[in-house]
């Protein structure tokens, strides 16, 4: 459910009608829906409602725009971080540190000692080299970092390759049959107190099983390390769960999620922390684009939008699907690849789909665009960075200027030895 709706035949965000908007800050410009934002991260935490300690760590990744990341954490949201950026917007938001978690496969030295003289709540480390180093650190500082280990459950998480980290063959975690025995060295130097073990197989999960085998696997793996007299506090599940891209498509709800993992995990007594963020961000965001002009095509037309690869990149990396719809629809339809002005072929976000017919000049949104949007966006073919909006009810704001290439290119030099 989301809060981008058609009123009087205009698309609205909220209140607000996305031409107003479009007007205002210009095309392409990512708009989020603070009431979808926070429906979703309730709609989150109430279908954990029957675990008993749970600690919710907001995929940064997915969205880390600062307003985004503020509402989220008055919602009582941590962060999982996975950079010393992201580590310094998520302070910035507001978020206690406690409450955030470091993931990543390439923290650097500067990265954890940053984290630990934060205090932050967790690293999960993704490797025992990782773990060893982290440690070294730490105590060389006076400090104890709180950990937790990354276990690589080899588990087809059923999604894209891209965006699978699950298997055997990724580069995430540590194998499932070396985790006690890491786990065990880890716990007992100086500096780390090791209190978890984390998962997360992968992105865009469109079914609950390969959630539930990967965390099975590791309930079997808790009580192995317990035995071996290690204790587990935490159990760190991850993130993963999918949204519809497609009108009609059906996800996995949190309340099934939910009830999968009380079942899975009723004997554990451990905290359990999650990471989402797609499910959070994906539907509570739209790219607002204008159509520059249509060409004709072999065997339908090009319609040339003024937003492109750059701006949303998931569908050349991924194929990845966003549904296209005017912002003010004449209820026609037509046959039409949608591409953006960007010199690659693979700056094409549909072909031969059928679209609400549009011409020059017309509004569109791209739906479906809050998670791995304008976090990816980047300044490719000297394109401006683009801006970002959120709406609440009757008001918006601004909440990341357009970066127009001027600014990119007054950071540039020339040595002096090519004067
Ligand atoms: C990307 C990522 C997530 C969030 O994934 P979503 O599919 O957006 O929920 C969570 N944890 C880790 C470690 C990640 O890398």
């Amino acid at each position: 459910m989301d809060h981008f709706e058609l009123r009087n035949g205009v698309l609205h965000a909220e209140d607000v009608p996305i031409p107003v908007i479009a007007a205002a800050v210009g095309t392409p410009v990512y708009v989020y829906s603070r009431a979808t934002l926070t429906r979703h991260a309730r709609v989150f935490r109430e279908g954990l409602a029957l675990l008993p300690r749970t600690h919710i760590a907001f995929a940064v990744k997915s969205n880390p725009n600062l307003a985004v990341l503020r509402l989220l954490a008055r919602e009582g949201f941590g962060a999982d971080v996975v950079s010393g950026g992201e580590l310094e917007r998520a302070l910035a938001a507001g978020m206690p540190a406690e409450g955030i978690v470091f993931s990543g496969v390439g923290k650097t030295a500067a990265e954890m000692l940053r984290g630990l003289e934060a205090g932050i709540g967790q690293f999960n480390l993704e490797s025992e080299e990782e773990g060893v180093e982290l440690a070294q650190l730490a105590a060389a500082h006076g400090l104890t970092a709180r950990a937790a280990l990354r276990v690589n459950p080899d588990v087809d998480a059923g999604t894209h390759g891209k965006i699978s980290t699950g298997k055997a063959e990724n580069k995430f975690g540590v194998p499932y049959d070396r985790a006690a025995g890491i786990y065990g060295r880890l716990a007992a130097l100086p500096g780390v107190q090791m209190r978890g073990l984390a998962v997360h197989i992968g992105s865009q999960l469109a079914s609950l099983d390969p959630l539930e085998a990967a965390f099975t696997r590791m309930g079997v793996l808790l009580r192995e390390v317990r035995a071996q007299g290690d204790a587990v506090t935490h159990m760190d599940l991850g993130g993963g769960v999918g949204v519809p891209y497609k009108a009609g498509e059906v996800f996995p709800a949190p309340a099934d999620y939910g009830a999968m993992i009380a079942r899975v995990t009723a004997d554990w007594d451990v905290t359990l922390m999650f990471e989402p963020g797609r499910v959070i961000t994906g539907n509570s965001g739209v790219l607002v684009t204008q159509v520059v002009r249509v060409k004709p095509g072999v065997t339908c037309p090009f319609v040339i939008v003024d937003a492109a690869m750059n701006d949303l990149a998931r569908p050349a990396l991924y194929d990845a699907w966003h549904d296209f719809l005017a912002v003010e629809p004449n209820g026609a339809k037509m046959l039409a690849n949608i591409v953006g002005p960007i010199c690659e072929s693979s700056d094409t976000f549909a072909m031969a789909r059928e679209i609400d017919a549009v011409g020059p000049g017309d509004l569109a949104v791209f739906r479906t665009a809050g998670a791995y949007g304008a976090t990816m966006a980047n300044t490719y073919n000297s394109r401006a960075l683009v801006p970002e909006v959120m709406v609440d009810g009757a008001r918006w704001a601004v909440v990341a200027e357009r970066i127009a290439p001027a600014a990119i290119l007054s950071a540039e030099r020339v040595p002096e030895w090519l004067e």
